[in-house]
């Protein structure tokens, strides 16, 4: 039988992570996906509960003071959150369960759960990276600023993590990324 992992995908936004944990998922069945919390608003689209779940800061504030966050982050001005409960549920019932965040996230996750499986997801170029972000349309040009040089940060990262994927063709990423979850879980 297979046993329950921990994931964590990061990377700069735009990367593409987002997409490659969603054919994760479809490919995968006994993938779980957590959904965070943000103090970022929402943007057009986005579900409460499927996507984040928005929170003021206040409320943030009271979740970290309560404990109820496996590890937590301040990003472009935002805060976000991996809710504990629900992850320790998902390893519990032997999921692989994906944690799609960022770098410093991703090492407080190591820190408490060595076990843990890193995954960077790079974009082919910074260009290309830029040109991704600001095809989404979503973003003001000082935020697509920040999140350019939060790429550049995170990007000289990525030695500390187990794999690192090239997200250049979508469809091998996947197949990459499918087959390190597959591995894994039937070690
Ligand atoms: P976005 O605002 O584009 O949805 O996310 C911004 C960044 O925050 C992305 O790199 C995303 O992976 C990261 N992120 C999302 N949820 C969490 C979380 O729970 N914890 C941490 N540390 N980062 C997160």
């Amino acid at each position: 039988m297979r046993h329950g992992n921990l994931f964590v995908i990061s990377g700069p936004s735009g990367a593409g992570k987002g997409t490659l944990v969603a054919r994760l998922a479809e490919e995968v069945p006994d993938v779980w996906i957590s959904v965070s919390a943000t103090t970022r608003p929402p943007r057009a689209g986005e579900v409460e509960g499927e996507t984040y779940y928005f929170l003021t800061q206040e409320a943030f504030k009271k979740l970290i003071a309560e404990d109820g966050l496996l590890e937590w982050a301040c990003y472009a001005g935002n805060y976000y959150g991996t809710p504990k409960a629900s992850v320790e549920k998902a390893l519990e019932a032997q999921k692989q369960v994906i944690l799609e965040i960022e770098v410093q996230g991703a090492f407080q996750i190591k820190d408490k759960m060595p076990d843990a499986h890193l995954v960077f997801v790079e974009p082919p170029s910074l260009e290309i990276l830029e040109e991704r972000l600001r095809g989404r349309g979503t973003e003001s040009e000082e935020i697509i600023k920040r999140r350019m040089e939060r790429a550049e940060i995170e990007l000289s990262e990525k030695m500390r993590y187990d794999i690192c994927l090239v997200n250049d063709k979508l469809d091998d990423a996947v197949q990459e990324l499918v087959a390190y979850v597959n591995a894994t879980a039937d070690e």
